[in-house]
């Protein structure tokens, strides 16, 4: 079998779906693996380091004859139309995101996985893009806070007197949100935090952080939390403006699946908070949890809060988001390879779920 991988061409995107240590792993696999020069120089991986690892380096076209190509963005529409037909893709593919990609992928017969639709069962965990790269987005944002913000985060005794340690807010207490509370404590921040799933409390209290109770309660399907009824978020609202007005950071990190990201902190909320203070939307990517945010932008309010939306995070912790991003697809790729040949189990759910287009159940 042959796998390939090309530079990723997406603005802004450092990650690489390959490593030289998957690489590695999938030569002694039985696999041939075929990459375009410079791959993962964002990330710092030379390409001396894949060649070591037994890779072929090439400087054109390394996926023309590829039985495997990895990828971390999706590829072009017309990439994806000029690869092998029949050929197997993996990545972070969001195929109905954009109706040119999903055309090509049906059309040229390509056997598409994009791991965001993995099933996220406890054997699944290894393969788990989004919780890699969440993981990675909510370490990063904390640190843009203190980055921006005018304000130590921890306490500080000095001959100057002492500082008071910031009140940094996280909303969501997913992936990203819990890394982001593991980091703000590590900074030394009094930290706080909400979630509609109540399970989060005892999540958010072993990394340090506590549970703010707005009252509020919403799991949904498959651990997921649901859209909140037009009553929970007004009592969420109005529980929350009281609050945020003794807050210095807040980072945003709520998310529902499929839908735009919930807006929780609203225009009238920032009017409320402190000159000088601080959010970092995560969300910014499908929308933002906050009224102000604007994707990609730092903005500052009227009443001098600034608000930061970055976009892909995960592409700023390049080299460990990589290493995280390039084991997920080397475990999945794994379930596709016997004997270095391709062979897919549809009985696995793994397989079975993720595929797209969805494929007709078996007679
Ligand atoms: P996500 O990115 O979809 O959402 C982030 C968080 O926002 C979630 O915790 C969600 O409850 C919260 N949220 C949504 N609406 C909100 C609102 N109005 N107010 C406050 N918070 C709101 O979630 P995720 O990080 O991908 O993880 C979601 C769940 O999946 C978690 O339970 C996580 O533990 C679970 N998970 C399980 C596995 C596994 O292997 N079993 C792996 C990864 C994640």
């Amino acid at each position: 079998v042959i796998i390939g991988v090309a530079r990723e061409t997406a603005q802004g995107e450092r990650r690489v779906a390959l490593t030289p240590e998957t690489a590695k792993k999938l030569v002694a696999a039985g696999a041939t693996v075929r990459v375009q020069r410079g791959l993962g120089d964002l990330a710092h991986f030379p390409d001396q380091a894949y060649a070591d690892a037994g890779v072929q380096l090439a400087d054109g076209d390394v996926l023309a004859d590829a039985d495997v190509v990895l990828c971390v963005q999706p590829p072009p529409a017309d990439a994806i139309a000029r690869l092998k037909p029949g050929a197997v893709l993996v990545g972070a593919l969001q195929p109905q995101a954009d109706e040119a990609r999903a055309d090509a992928i049906r059309g040229n017969g390509i056997v598409a996985f994009p791991l965001e639709r993995l099933p996220r069962t406890t054997r699944a965990q290894a393969m788990d893009i989004l919780s890699s790269q969440a993981g990675i987005a909510g370490y990063k944002a904390v640190l843009i806070a203190a980055q921006l913000a005018p304000r130590y985060f921890p306490m500080l005794t000095t001959a100057a007197g002492t500082i008071r340690p910031s009140k940094v807010l996280i909303v969501g207490a997913g992936v990203a949100g819990l890394q982001a509370v593991a980091t703000a404590r590590r900074l030394g921040a009094q930290v706080e935090c909400f979630d509609v799933r109540p399970e989060t409390r005892e999540q958010i209290e072993s990394l340090g952080g506590k549970f703010l109770d707005l009252g509020v309660s919403a799991a949904g399907e498959g651990g997921y939390a649901r859209q909140l009824t037009d009553e929970e978020r007004a009592l969420q609202q109005q529980r929350l403006a009281d609050h945020l007005k003794g807050i210095d950071v807040i980072v945003c990190t709520a998310a529902v699946p499929g839908r735009p990201a919930p807006k929780i902190v609203s225009a009238a909320m920032v009017a409320g908070m402190k000159p000088g203070s601080v959010i970092v939307d995560l969300a910014a990517e499908t929308g933002g949890n906050c009224e102000l945010t604007q994707p990609g932008e730092t903005v500052a309010s009227g009443n001098d809060v600034v608000v930061a939306g970055p976009l892909n995070l995960a592409s700023q912790g390049a080299l460990h988001a990589s290493e995280m991003y390039a084991r997920n697809l080397y475990n999945f790729v794994s379930l596709l390879l016997r004997d270095g040949a391709l062979a897919f189990d549809w009985d696995d759910e793994l397989l079975a779920k993720t595929v797209w287009p969805e494929r007709a159940a078996a007679a």
